[in-house]
């Protein structure tokens, strides 16, 4: 039998002056320890809070001692008191600074080894030190405070579904190898030597033949898998709030989006969206702010500088308009305490060359006039352009020129982003928008073939049937994305649901009948069987909780993340394993060369 411990009758966060006189037993960890004389005061600790626990100077001689034994972490009963603090001892920034526990009892549970770093608000220890230590590194207030919130943010999404006729529905995780963008991780079978599952990037395919089978609204939050490389700030697995909806159009699917991230943000942030969310064409999205996930909480706009950048005598200009190319500006506000210094200036031609551009030229407006950089060839028509820009004095004009279209806007897009995160121009709150009518393809310069822009089974529109395969990069999809502050927030399409179609859309991505019979043969097949059109869409629970939670990083709401190198340094995985398991699953490692 265990042995019995001072088992708990209340929480470190619970008590309150109605509970003066109460005897009560408290587990929780040591947060602080000081001693004041023979008093003794512990903080104490646990997920609802902390309760201060004082060890008079008149207690007893064994209570004083084990008092003294105690360090930091170490995880203790302590039965005693509830009495109220003394009036100038009331400490109001705590829920339970109103009391006190008057110690009688204390015993240790366990003790804490020399601890990594501190037990704190937040933990600014290195990331790898965190990450060897998460489970200790969980216990600080702020990661507490992210993971309860995930908690709250994921039960709200099941609440808003469970009133609905949407069933939550798993799919399995082991599944074949359909790649649908990135690479898949693969599962050795044991049983079948040479034969391999994968593990899902998604449950597309899945939600697609659940529509086949009539559930026609369905719901999972599923774990997904892609084995990229590291970068920023990505994570090989991660959280989606998977849909698929039968019988519905694009506007149906924005609408229950619409509906429940309005219910999401009511019930864990008490805050107000609006019933709808603005709509914004790739095209506008990316010509006005230079990006396909614009942040909408600060207001820069990109514009065309075509009508006088064509009149100045610049070549860079001239040449790439008559060629066909495209001239873009932004004004840069004139802001207090911020200067355009020379040195500023090439910060910002630096994040924009990192898209694409050449350079970036500016100007300055000051006394009616333009000075400085590029305004030399504007000579004679100075008015013109303050008048075109609308530039004040003080406000600077930055332009790139680039024969391709997309990269003028987003090299225009990440000196926007530049200029709103360094003058302080974003906004707090929540600002959320669609993006609609992407391109349905995209050309894969290095393998030379068109490729899906979303995935495969996203259906064009309409009017481009004719012209799939003369013109793919013309071809507009019937796909949406969620975006939220800056972030891609969802993505979703409606479906293709006609085997032939699907076909061409395989054929114009490289993928042959024999290759698709192959690799997609159960789809093509269900599809023989009366598909209903269907839609849907799969928001990320990682960056809805990320962006909630006011970070910049998926790694602070994720319990047990890896870390940039996609590694976890805490149970040191990837490992290597023993012969015996490799030779069970008939494989052979052959080690890169050292
Ligand atoms: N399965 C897609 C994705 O993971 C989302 C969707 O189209 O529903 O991006």
């Amino acid at each position: 039998m265990e042995e019995a411990f001072m088992q708990r009758t209340a929480t470190c966060g619970s008590l309150r002056a109605s509970d003066e006189g109460k005897t009560v037993i408290l587990n929780g960890w040591v947060h602080r320890d000081r001693n004041h004389g023979a008093l003794h005061f512990i903080n104490l600790r646990d997920r609802y809070g902390l309760t201060q626990v004082v060890v008079d100077d008149d207690a007893s001689e064994d209570l004083q001692k084990k008092a003294s034994e105690l360090k930091l972490e170490y995880c203790i009963a302590v039965k005693g008191t509830v009495r109220r603090r003394p009036q100038d001892m009331i400490n109001a920034d705590m829920l339970t600074g109103e009391i006190e526990v008057k110690a009688e009892k204390i015993e240790i549970l366990s003790k804490c080894d020399v601890l990594p770093f501190m037990i704190d608000e937040e933990n600014n220890a290195r990331e790898d030190l965190r990450l060897k230590y998460r489970f200790l590194d969980l216990r600080c207030f702020g990661m507490q405070e992210r993971i309860a919130m995930r908690h709250r943010i994921v039960k709200a999404i099941r609440e808003f579904f469970y009133k609905t006729d949407f069933l939550e529905i798993e799919t399995p995780t082991l599944i074949r190898s359909t790649p649908e963008g990135a690479r898949d991780f693969l599962v050795p079978s044991r049983i079948y030597p040479g034969k391999f599952f994968a593990l899902p990037q998604s449950p597309q395919l899945y939600k697609q033949l659940l529509m086949v089978s009539g559930f026609d609204k369905y719901f999972q939050i599923a774990r997904c898998y892609r084995d990229e490389d590291p970068r920023g700030d990505r994570q090989l697995e991660f959280t989606q709030l998977d849909i698929e909806m039968s019988y519905v159009r694009r506007d149906d699917v924005l609408a229950l989006i619409e509906d429940l991230f309005g219910y999401v943000f009511k019930s864990v942030l008490s805050v107000d969206l609006p019933a709808h969310f603005r709509r914004i064409t790739f095209h506008d999205a990316m010509n006005t702010y230079g990006s396909d996930k614009p942040d909408l909480r600060f207001g820069i706009e990109i514009h065309d500088a075509s009508s006088f950048a064509s009149k100045s005598t610049f070549n860079a200009f001239t040449e790439t308009l008559s060629e066909g190319g495209y001239v873009k500006y932004i004004v840069a506000p004139q802001k207090e305490g911020h200067d355009y210094t020379r040195k500023y200036l090439a910060e910002l031609e630096s994040a924009a060359k990192i898209y694409g551009a050449h350079g970036l030229a500016w100007m300055k407006a000051g006394n009616g006039t333009l000075t400085g950089g590029v305004s030399k060839f504007f000579q004679g028509m100075e008015n013109e352009v303050l008048e075109t820009t609308g530039a004040k004095d003080g406000d600077v004009i930055l332009l790139v020129a680039h024969k391709d279209w997309k990269k003028c806007c987003t090299s225009m897009g990440a000196v926007r982003s530049r200029l709103g995160a360094d003058l302080g121009l974003i906004r707090e709150g929540f600002e959320f928008c669609w993006i609609i009518d992407f391109p349905l393809f995209e050309f894969n310069e290095d393998e030379g073939h068109w490729e899906a822009a979303h995935h495969m089974f996203s259906m064009p529109q309409a009017e481009y049937l004719d012209t799939l395969e003369s013109d793919p990069g013309a071809v507009k999809g019937d796909l949406y994305d969620l975006v939220l502050n800056g972030y891609e927030l969802a993505s979703g399409s409606i479906r293709i649901h006609d085997v032939e179609l699907q076909k061409r859309i395989f054929r114009i991505c490289n993928i042959p009948d024999e290759v698709s019979k192959e690799r997609f043969g159960f789809l093509l097949d269900a599809f023989r069987f009366s598909p209903p059109p269907h839609g849907g869409i799969a928001p990320g629970i990682d960056r809805l909780c990320m962006i909630i939670a006011n970070e910049a990083s998926i790694k602070e709401v994720i319990a047990f993340p890896k870390n940039t190198a996609a590694l976890s340094p805490m149970d040191d995985c990837p490992s290597y394993v023993d012969d015996k398991q490799l030779e069970e699953l008939h494989l052979a490692v052959v080690k890169p060369e050292e």
